[in-house]
Protein backbone atom coordinates (compact mmCIF):
# COMPACT_ATOMS: atom_id res chain seq x y z
CA UNK A 1 0.00 0.00 0.00
CA UNK A 2 1.51 3.32 -0.77
CA UNK A 3 1.42 6.61 1.30
CA UNK A 4 -1.28 8.07 -1.13
CA UNK A 5 -3.55 4.97 -0.50
CA UNK A 6 -2.65 4.99 2.75
CA UNK A 7 -3.73 8.80 3.61
CA UNK A 8 -6.17 8.63 0.94
CA UNK A 9 -8.26 5.50 3.23
CA UNK A 10 -6.89 7.02 6.55
CA UNK A 11 -8.04 10.51 5.85
CA UNK A 12 -10.75 10.26 3.24
CA UNK A 13 -11.13 12.77 -0.12
CA UNK A 14 -8.37 15.07 -2.35
CA UNK A 15 -9.42 17.74 0.32
CA UNK A 16 -8.62 15.69 2.90
CA UNK A 17 -5.40 13.81 1.99
CA UNK A 18 -4.01 17.44 0.63
CA UNK A 19 -4.86 18.15 4.64
CA UNK A 20 -2.84 15.42 5.26
CA UNK A 21 0.65 16.25 3.61
CA UNK A 22 0.48 19.11 4.37
CA UNK A 23 0.64 17.92 8.02
CA UNK A 24 2.87 15.25 7.15
CA UNK A 25 5.40 18.09 5.93
CA UNK A 26 4.64 20.15 8.96
CA UNK A 27 5.64 17.52 11.11
CA UNK A 28 9.05 16.60 8.67
CA UNK A 29 10.03 19.98 9.10
CA UNK A 30 9.82 19.83 12.60
CA UNK A 31 11.38 17.09 13.31
CA UNK A 32 14.72 18.20 10.78
CA UNK A 33 14.06 21.39 13.74
CA UNK A 34 14.44 19.55 16.57
CA UNK A 35 17.29 17.43 15.14
CA UNK A 36 20.26 17.06 17.83
CA UNK A 37 23.17 19.21 17.63
CA UNK A 38 26.28 18.11 17.95
CA UNK A 39 27.44 18.09 21.85
CA UNK A 40 31.04 17.97 23.65
CA UNK A 41 30.42 14.40 23.25
CA UNK A 42 29.83 13.30 19.42
CA UNK A 43 33.27 15.31 17.92
CA UNK A 44 32.51 16.43 14.55
CA UNK A 45 33.94 15.21 11.84
CA UNK A 46 36.58 16.61 9.89
CA UNK A 47 36.57 20.05 11.71
CA UNK A 48 39.76 22.22 12.30
CA UNK A 49 42.23 21.60 14.65
CA UNK A 50 41.26 22.58 17.81
CA UNK A 51 42.73 26.47 18.56
CA UNK A 52 42.07 26.59 22.29
CA UNK A 53 41.71 23.82 25.37
CA UNK A 54 43.79 21.59 23.22
CA UNK A 55 45.94 19.90 26.22
CA UNK A 56 48.10 17.28 23.14
CA UNK A 57 51.56 17.94 22.66
CA UNK A 58 50.83 17.77 18.97
CA UNK A 59 53.29 16.93 16.47
CA UNK A 60 52.94 19.32 14.12
CA UNK A 61 51.54 18.92 10.70
CA UNK A 62 47.24 18.85 9.59
CA UNK A 63 45.11 15.94 9.37
CA UNK A 64 42.32 15.58 7.40
CA UNK A 65 40.30 14.06 10.56
CA UNK A 66 41.56 15.46 13.54
CA UNK A 67 38.86 16.48 15.72
CA UNK A 68 37.26 18.84 18.79
CA UNK A 69 38.19 18.55 22.17
CA UNK A 70 36.09 16.75 23.67
CA UNK A 71 35.87 16.76 27.71
CA UNK A 72 33.52 14.09 28.49
CA UNK A 73 32.17 15.58 31.31
CA UNK A 74 35.41 14.82 33.13
CA UNK A 75 38.50 16.29 33.94
CA UNK A 76 40.70 15.19 31.52
CA UNK A 77 44.45 16.11 30.00
CA UNK A 78 48.46 16.25 31.22
CA UNK A 79 47.69 18.73 34.08
CA UNK A 80 48.22 16.50 36.99
CA UNK A 81 45.45 18.39 38.98
CA UNK A 82 42.90 15.98 37.00
CA UNK A 83 44.35 12.68 39.08
CA UNK A 84 42.96 11.95 42.96
CA UNK A 85 45.67 11.19 44.62
CA UNK A 86 43.53 9.37 47.60
CA UNK A 87 46.63 7.80 49.36
CA UNK A 88 44.55 4.09 48.99
CA UNK A 89 46.37 1.12 50.80
CA UNK A 90 47.26 -0.11 47.03
CA UNK A 91 49.45 2.89 47.07
CA UNK A 92 51.37 2.54 49.99
CA UNK A 93 52.35 -1.79 50.32
CA UNK A 94 55.11 -1.11 48.27
CA UNK A 95 53.32 -3.84 45.85
CA UNK A 96 52.88 -3.11 42.28
CA UNK A 97 49.80 -5.28 41.17
CA UNK A 98 48.49 -5.37 37.76
CA UNK A 99 45.48 -7.05 36.55
CA UNK A 100 45.63 -8.15 32.43
CA UNK A 101 41.69 -8.12 31.12
CA UNK A 102 41.63 -10.02 27.38
CA UNK A 103 37.98 -10.56 27.32
CA UNK A 104 36.97 -10.07 23.37
CA UNK A 105 32.60 -9.07 22.29
CA UNK A 106 34.06 -10.49 18.57
CA UNK A 107 36.86 -10.31 17.21
CA UNK A 108 40.10 -11.95 18.71
CA UNK A 109 43.66 -11.66 17.75
CA UNK A 110 45.99 -14.20 17.37
CA UNK A 111 48.21 -13.24 20.55
CA UNK A 112 45.81 -13.85 23.17
CA UNK A 113 45.25 -17.55 22.23
CA UNK A 114 41.92 -19.65 22.29
CA UNK A 115 39.54 -18.46 25.17
CA UNK A 116 40.63 -18.88 28.29
CA UNK A 117 38.42 -20.72 31.18
CA UNK A 118 36.47 -18.75 33.44
CA UNK A 119 37.60 -17.78 36.92
CA UNK A 120 41.45 -15.61 37.96
CA UNK A 121 44.22 -17.19 36.85
CA UNK A 122 43.18 -19.72 34.33
CA UNK A 123 46.13 -22.04 33.28
CA UNK A 124 47.73 -20.38 29.59
CA UNK A 125 49.21 -22.35 27.34
CA UNK A 126 52.21 -21.21 24.90
CA UNK A 127 49.29 -19.88 22.57
CA UNK A 128 48.30 -17.16 24.89
CA UNK A 129 51.49 -15.01 23.76
CA UNK A 130 50.42 -11.63 24.75
CA UNK A 131 49.43 -13.19 28.06
CA UNK A 132 52.49 -14.96 29.15
CA UNK A 133 54.45 -11.85 27.64
CA UNK A 134 53.21 -9.15 30.16
CA UNK A 135 53.64 -12.16 32.78
CA UNK A 136 56.83 -12.37 32.06
CA UNK A 137 57.62 -8.81 31.99
CA UNK A 138 56.19 -8.58 35.33
CA UNK A 139 58.53 -11.24 36.67
CA UNK A 140 61.50 -9.00 34.83
CA UNK A 141 60.70 -5.67 36.06
CA UNK A 142 59.08 -6.48 39.69
CA UNK A 143 55.35 -6.19 39.30
CA UNK A 144 52.79 -8.66 40.09
CA UNK A 145 50.29 -10.34 36.87
CA UNK A 146 47.10 -11.50 37.28
CA UNK A 147 45.06 -12.41 34.37
CA UNK A 148 41.62 -13.31 33.74
CA UNK A 149 38.94 -12.90 30.88
CA UNK A 150 36.25 -13.56 33.25
CA UNK A 151 33.76 -10.60 33.11
CA UNK A 152 32.99 -11.70 36.69
CA UNK A 153 36.17 -11.01 38.32
CA UNK A 154 35.49 -7.35 37.32
CA UNK A 155 31.78 -7.01 38.53
CA UNK A 156 32.65 -4.88 41.68
CA UNK A 157 34.92 -1.73 42.48
CA UNK A 158 36.59 -4.19 45.31
CA UNK A 159 37.31 -6.24 43.30
CA UNK A 160 39.81 -3.91 40.97
CA UNK A 161 40.79 -1.90 44.09
CA UNK A 162 43.79 -4.14 44.74
CA UNK A 163 45.07 -3.54 41.17
CA UNK A 164 47.70 -0.69 40.76
CA UNK A 165 46.69 -0.64 37.05
CA UNK A 166 44.26 -2.76 34.43
CA UNK A 167 45.37 -3.79 31.32
CA UNK A 168 42.78 -3.95 28.91
CA UNK A 169 44.60 -5.91 25.97
CA UNK A 170 42.83 -6.05 22.71
CA UNK A 171 39.59 -6.77 23.45
CA UNK A 172 36.98 -5.97 20.82
CA UNK A 173 33.74 -4.46 20.59
CA UNK A 174 31.23 -4.84 23.61
CA UNK A 175 32.70 -7.37 26.15
CA UNK A 176 31.80 -5.36 29.34
CA UNK A 177 28.66 -5.55 31.40
CA UNK A 178 26.53 -3.05 33.22
CA UNK A 179 28.47 -4.33 37.00
CA UNK A 180 32.00 -4.17 34.81
CA UNK A 181 30.83 -1.17 33.71
CA UNK A 182 30.37 0.88 36.68
CA UNK A 183 32.99 -1.28 38.81
CA UNK A 184 35.84 0.71 35.97
CA UNK A 185 34.28 3.58 36.40
CA UNK A 186 34.69 3.76 39.71
CA UNK A 187 37.59 2.16 40.13
CA UNK A 188 39.41 4.79 37.20
CA UNK A 189 37.69 7.77 39.34
CA UNK A 190 39.42 6.42 43.16
CA UNK A 191 43.15 6.92 41.12
CA UNK A 192 43.32 3.81 39.37
CA UNK A 193 45.86 3.11 36.37
CA UNK A 194 44.71 2.11 33.08
CA UNK A 195 46.35 0.32 29.98
CA UNK A 196 44.96 -0.28 26.52
CA UNK A 197 46.57 -1.82 24.41
CA UNK A 198 45.90 -2.60 20.39
CA UNK A 199 42.26 -3.79 19.88
CA UNK A 200 41.20 -2.22 22.95
CA UNK A 201 40.80 0.96 20.23
CA UNK A 202 38.03 -0.82 18.97
CA UNK A 203 35.90 -1.68 22.36
CA UNK A 204 32.77 -0.37 23.93
CA UNK A 205 31.97 2.03 20.77
CA UNK A 206 29.11 2.67 22.69
CA UNK A 207 30.04 3.79 25.52
CA UNK A 208 31.22 7.73 25.72
CA UNK A 209 33.17 7.55 28.87
CA UNK A 210 35.19 4.71 27.44
CA UNK A 211 35.99 6.54 24.46
CA UNK A 212 37.23 9.44 26.68
CA UNK A 213 39.25 7.12 28.60
CA UNK A 214 40.92 5.90 25.09
CA UNK A 215 42.33 9.53 24.71
CA UNK A 216 38.71 10.81 23.22
CA UNK A 217 40.01 8.16 20.19
CA UNK A 218 38.63 4.64 18.69
CA UNK A 219 40.07 2.32 16.16
CA UNK A 220 38.47 3.48 12.77
CA UNK A 221 40.54 0.81 10.32
CA UNK A 222 43.68 0.43 8.90
CA UNK A 223 45.93 -0.66 6.28
CA UNK A 224 48.12 -3.45 5.48
CA UNK A 225 50.48 -5.33 7.99
CA UNK A 226 53.71 -4.20 7.45
CA UNK A 227 56.82 -2.30 8.21
CA UNK A 228 57.58 1.51 9.64
CA UNK A 229 59.62 3.12 11.62
CA UNK A 230 58.27 4.30 15.05
CA UNK A 231 59.67 7.89 15.92
CA UNK A 232 59.89 8.48 19.91
CA UNK A 233 58.48 12.07 20.14
CA UNK A 234 58.69 12.48 23.83
CA UNK A 235 61.36 10.81 25.98
CA UNK A 236 60.88 12.18 29.18
CA UNK A 237 58.25 9.40 29.85
CA UNK A 238 58.83 6.05 31.48
CA UNK A 239 57.16 4.65 28.32
CA UNK A 240 60.19 5.90 25.94
CA UNK A 241 62.69 7.02 28.33
CA UNK A 242 64.84 4.21 27.46
CA UNK A 243 63.73 3.78 23.97
CA UNK A 244 66.16 4.94 20.83
CA UNK A 245 64.54 8.11 18.77
CA UNK A 246 63.70 6.05 15.99
CA UNK A 247 62.95 2.46 16.18
CA UNK A 248 62.03 -0.44 13.55
CA UNK A 249 58.52 -2.17 14.42
CA UNK A 250 55.89 -3.67 12.23
CA UNK A 251 51.99 -3.53 13.07
CA UNK A 252 48.93 -2.45 11.41
CA UNK A 253 49.14 1.36 12.25
CA UNK A 254 45.58 1.74 13.27
CA UNK A 255 43.84 4.62 11.65
CA UNK A 256 41.87 7.13 14.74
CA UNK A 257 38.60 8.36 14.33
CA UNK A 258 37.98 10.30 16.39
CA UNK A 259 41.48 11.87 16.42
CA UNK A 260 42.88 11.65 20.09
CA UNK A 261 42.71 14.51 21.90
CA UNK A 262 43.84 16.00 25.42
CA UNK A 263 46.71 13.56 25.66
CA UNK A 264 49.79 14.11 25.76
CA UNK A 265 51.87 11.96 22.42
CA UNK A 266 54.78 9.81 23.28
CA UNK A 267 55.13 7.97 19.55
CA UNK A 268 54.62 8.42 16.21
CA UNK A 269 55.22 6.30 13.35
CA UNK A 270 56.66 7.93 10.50
CA UNK A 271 53.92 8.28 8.08
CA UNK A 272 56.85 8.42 4.90
CA UNK A 273 57.99 4.72 6.03
CA UNK A 274 54.93 2.98 5.79
CA UNK A 275 53.54 4.55 2.72
CA UNK A 276 50.13 5.84 2.00
CA UNK A 277 47.42 3.17 2.38
CA UNK A 278 43.63 3.85 2.64
CA UNK A 279 42.52 1.70 5.37
CA UNK A 280 40.01 -1.01 4.62
CA UNK A 281 37.19 1.43 5.71
CA UNK A 282 37.97 3.93 3.69
CA UNK A 283 40.18 6.30 6.02
CA UNK A 284 42.57 8.09 4.56
CA UNK A 285 45.19 7.60 6.89
CA UNK A 286 47.28 10.45 8.44
CA UNK A 287 49.62 11.60 6.64
CA UNK A 288 53.04 13.10 8.62
CA UNK A 289 50.76 13.32 11.98
CA UNK A 290 50.10 9.73 12.92
CA UNK A 291 50.52 9.32 16.80
CA UNK A 292 50.60 5.28 18.11
CA UNK A 293 50.81 5.87 21.44
CA UNK A 294 49.81 8.56 23.93
CA UNK A 295 48.82 9.00 28.04
CA UNK A 296 46.52 11.05 29.67
CA UNK A 297 44.31 11.73 33.00
CA UNK A 298 41.22 10.95 32.85
CA UNK A 299 38.48 11.53 35.50
CA UNK A 300 40.98 10.78 38.76
CA UNK A 301 43.15 8.19 37.64
CA UNK A 302 45.97 7.55 34.56
CA UNK A 303 45.63 6.34 31.28
CA UNK A 304 48.34 5.06 28.80
CA UNK A 305 47.66 3.75 25.29
CA UNK A 306 48.80 2.30 22.46
CA UNK A 307 47.48 1.00 19.43
CA UNK A 308 50.76 -1.29 18.96
CA UNK A 309 50.97 -4.96 19.54
CA UNK A 310 49.46 -6.69 16.43
CA UNK A 311 51.92 -8.58 15.58
CA UNK A 312 52.19 -11.90 17.64
CA UNK A 313 56.46 -11.97 17.16
CA UNK A 314 56.04 -8.69 19.38
CA UNK A 315 55.13 -10.61 22.15
CA UNK A 316 57.28 -13.30 22.20
CA UNK A 317 60.14 -14.15 24.15
CA UNK A 318 63.57 -13.57 22.06
CA UNK A 319 61.78 -12.23 19.34
CA UNK A 320 63.73 -11.94 16.13
CA UNK A 321 60.72 -9.32 14.89
CA UNK A 322 62.76 -5.49 14.59
CA UNK A 323 62.16 -3.50 17.90
CA UNK A 324 60.41 -6.09 19.65
CA UNK A 325 63.03 -5.13 22.32
CA UNK A 326 61.74 -1.58 22.01
CA UNK A 327 58.32 -2.90 22.36
CA UNK A 328 58.78 -4.76 25.89
CA UNK A 329 60.25 -1.48 27.09
CA UNK A 330 57.18 1.10 25.74
CA UNK A 331 54.77 -1.08 27.30
CA UNK A 332 56.43 -2.12 30.42
CA UNK A 333 57.01 1.46 30.90
CA UNK A 334 53.19 2.20 30.57
CA UNK A 335 52.51 0.02 32.90
CA UNK A 336 54.61 0.70 35.52
CA UNK A 337 54.04 4.67 34.95
CA UNK A 338 49.87 3.86 34.76
CA UNK A 339 50.31 1.93 38.42
CA UNK A 340 52.20 5.06 39.94
CA UNK A 341 55.45 3.63 40.12
CA UNK A 342 57.41 5.66 37.80
CA UNK A 343 56.96 9.14 36.52
CA UNK A 344 53.53 9.21 34.60
CA UNK A 345 53.13 11.40 31.33
CA UNK A 346 55.81 13.38 31.78
ZN1 LIG B 1 45.56 -6.14 15.05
Amino acid sequence: MSLRTMLGKSLGGTGQFVLGLAILAALLAGLHLAAPTPTALTPADGDAPASSGQAAASTGGTSPYRDKLADYGVCRGTDPACYNDWDLPRDDDGVVRVLVFTATGSSRHAHLGPLLPAGMNPPLTSAHVAQNAVVRWGQENGFEVDWTEDVRQLDAPAKLAPYDAVVFLSNSRTMLDDASQTALLQYVRSGGGFVAIHNTLGAMYHWPWFQGLLGGANFYDHGPHRDGQIVTTDRRDASTRDLPPRWDFRDEWYNLEPFPTGVRFVAEVDTATIGNHTGFNGHPGHAGDHPVSWCQYYDGGRAWVTTLGHDSAAWTEDSALPGAGSFEKHVVGGILSAAGARPFCR
